[in-house]
């Protein structure tokens, strides 16, 4: 096995990923496991120093189970990937985790909004415990930030926001080629920007959140058919507002770089993508943030997993800024 060497001046504390000077960009070297939490499926992978997805396995998010059986199903998985180790002569060194948000204070215990048997559950120290290995989690959107920075649309780029336009909207920004974290590591969830003053009320309190317009949920609330449905002008629509957010996230931060997954997003396509820019192309008219572009993202379904395990190799020290 691989070793990863820290980065010098690094500290090592997989408990807490902002304790680390890691950074984007660079390959790591060893091999991770990784592990994504989502509403719809759990999926754990090992993931080389390339980025390379060695093995999968999928099953289904228990649907109405309690914390300990959505582990068990989670667990059983781990031990599946884990079992594969021996016949590919790789042995994982870091366990990244990419889960829905929100995340605690410590990057400990998760509560996913669409796994309602886990509120405030401990999975840090459950798979920690269950794995042997050094165990991090960090919000999926985080990590699909880390992820499209190291192989994906941002490649290369220092700053960036990444964004997951799916069941509800997330985002991760990336400035300086550092992950930003915030104090309770959920910066960059674009999703709670006001986009419709006095509009939808949103899961949080608050009226006109990008969220409570432009999400999968939402667009089915608004339309009463799923997004895959949606009309060309509720596409056009949800493009806008998610253009409107990115314009006043490029003005304020100094970046001109959004890079976009998730179904809806995707799965709108080229007429999303069309009115997000033109909105854009209207708003983020200073000099600094004009020209800023809105692009799908590129690693498809290997994202995640990729996403988590940049998570891992972050807490390693093994991501590094290279520019
Ligand atoms: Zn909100």
């Amino acid at each position: 096995m691989r070793s990863a060497t820290p980065a010098p001046g690094s500290r090592i504390d997989c408990a807490d990923p902002r304790t680390t000077d890691s950074q984007v960009h660079t390959s790591p070297s060893g091999v991770a496991l990784a592990v994504d939490i989502g509403g719809t499926k759990f999926e754990v992978g090992l993931v080389a120093a390339s980025g390379e997805v060695i093995v999968r396995r999928r099953c289904a998010t228990p649907a109405n189970a309690d914390g300990e059986q959505l582990l068990s199903a989670l667990t059983q998985l781990v031990d599946e990937v884990l079992a594969a180790q021996a016949g590919l002569g790789v042995w994982a060194e870091v366990c990244g985790v990419g889960s829905g948000g929100p995340m605690s204070t410590a990057h400990d215990s998760v509560s996913p909004i669409n796994i309602r048997g886990w509120r405030g559950f401990p999975l840090r120290r459950r798979l920690a415990e269950h794995t042997e290995l050094p165990t991090v989690i960090d919000n999926d959107a985080k990590a699909l930030a880390l992820a499209e920075g190291w192989l994906g649309s941002a490649a290369g780029v220092r700053d960036y926001m990444a964004m997951v336009v799916s069941t509800g909207v997330g985002g991760g920004i990336v400035l300086d080629g550092r992950l930003l974290d915030g104090a309770d590591g959920n910066a960059g969830h674009v999703g709670h920007i006001c986009v419709v003053p006095d509009g939808r009320l949103c899961g949080c309190g608050a009226y006109g959140c990008l969220e409570a317009e432009a999400s999968g949920t939402s667009i089915a609330a608004i339309t009463g058919a799923p997004a895959a449905e949606a009309s060309r002008v509720v596409v056009e629509r949800t493009g806008l507002l998610i253009g409107r957010a990115v314009s006043s996230v490029a003005n304020l931060l100094d970046l001109k770089l959004v890079v976009v997954a998730g179904s809806v997003a995707l799965g709108f396509g080229a007429p999303f993508f069309a009115a997000a820019q033109a909105e854009i192309d209207a708003r983020s008219r200073i000099e600094f943030a004009a020209g800023a572009r809105i692009v799908p993202a590129s690693l498809g379904a290997d994202g995640p997993l990729i996403g988590a395990a940049a998570v891992g190799f972050r807490s390693l020290g093994s991501l590094l800024s290279t520019p």
